[in-house]
């Protein structure tokens, strides 16, 4: 029986943000919660000399988990997604030796994703999104049916939850443990980006979206595989799942994914102004407009910082959406009119109604 997930008192809470620490928990059999708070450096720098449009913001300070059970959700969808997908034809078992009896058992949970999930998108499936956050909060339960305690009690569908926990000691005798690795190494790695940027990045980010920095800490389930764009975030409540083994992930990247998911919890006023300018001019509301936008200026506002604060050395730090080649077919259009009325607003010449009131009629 696993104890109960440890939970960090607020005495403690509040040190570890005066001491900008991380906080990594694990290694205990019973409770192998993976947790890093990374408050940001508070050092003052350029960003918060700028005028503030909104109330001070708090550093943000993300919430970081290696959950086994999200982990084994997100790497069964990974591979029924392959399998229907000829030209990955991803082998199910690649790099593990399985009996004959773990096989069985694994291809009836690959074969329950692929028919029931698989074609789902897991940002805004409501079935799939529940899954997700019971998952998460199952953290490491060794099971999720409640037979160890209220706490793994987990409000599933019971013939899911007998397909995951059927599969689990699969997963867990051949991948979790590597899973686990790459997750606490993708967090050790962006951690000190997030203490050194953070701070500035929140700031300069509710400013330009004008919303608040959302409160409390913001949770970040790191898995090893996530969906097929390698990151996604569910609203109320804020989630971010992030896969660690995805190379678009790394580095500085890491940084500007972690800002950009957290974006979206900031994005509602752009989405709310773009639809009014819309109804406005009886417009139909451009697809993913809303996220082209939050691509783009999350991405600008992190190549700001980091090369204002010399932290790309004598190269220029490249946002995601522009490297990964995002502004393609419709978003050339959605770029070709942010660079020539968002960006304005963003260097400070433009209104923020002015600037997407001109994208939308311009569109
Ligand atoms: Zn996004």
């Amino acid at each position: 029986m696993n104890s109960p997930r440890p939970r960090l008192q607020p005495a403690l809470f509040a040190m570890l943000l005066l001491y900008s620490s991380i906080l990594v928990r694990g290694g205990a059999a019973t409770a192998q919660a993976h947790e890093a708070f990374l408050p940001a450096a508070a050092a003052a720098r350029s960003w918060a000399d700028k005028p503030a449009m909104q109330e001070p913001v708090s550093p943000p300070v993300f919430e970081f988990h290696s959950g086994f059970w999200t982990n084994l959700h997100h790497f069964l969808y990974k591979l029924a997604r392959d399998r229907k997908d000829s030209s990955k034809a991803t082998d199910p078992f690649a790099g593990a030796k399985l009996a004959v009896v773990e096989q069985r058992e694994w291809n009836v949970a690959v074969d329950y994703y692929a028919v029931n999930y698989a074609d789902l998108d897991p940002a805004i499936n409501v079935d799939l999104i529940n899954l997700k956050n019971e998952l998460g909060d199952a953290e490491n339960c060794a099971e999720i049916s409640g037979r160890s305690g209220p706490r793994c009690a987990m409000a599933l569908p019971k013939e899911v939850a007998q397909i995951l926990e059927s599969a689990a000691p699969v997963y867990r005798a051949h991948w979790w443990s590597e899973h686990d690795r790459a997750n606490r190494q993708w967090t050790e790695q962006v951690a000190p980006l997030v203490r050194q940027w953070g701070k500035d990045l929140a700031e300069e980010l509710a400013r330009v979206y004008q919303a608040k920095w959302p409160a409390g800490k913001v949770r970040v389930d790191v898995t090893a595989y996530a969906d097929w764009a390698g990151a996604y975030t569910t609203l109320d409540p804020l989630r971010v799942t992030i896969a660690s083994l995805d190379p678009r992930n790394q580095g500085q990247a890491a940084l500007e994914l972690l800002f950009h998911e957290a974006s979206h919890g900031l994005a509602e006023p752009i989405q709310t102004a773009i639809v009014r300018e819309c109804r406005i001019r009886g417009k139909p509301i451009p697809r993913d407009l809303w996220h082209a936008v939050v691509f783009y200026t999350t991405g600008e506002v992190v190549k700001d910082v980091l090369n204002e604060g010399g932290e790309t050395g004598s190269g220029a730090y490249t946002p995601y959406a522009m490297r990964e080649g995002l502004y393609t077919h419709r978003w050339s259009n959605y770029l070709r009119v942010i660079q020539k009325y968002w960006q304005p607003y963003l260097d400070g010449s433009a209104d923020f109604g002015d600037a997407i009131a001109r994208m939308v009629s311009s569109l």
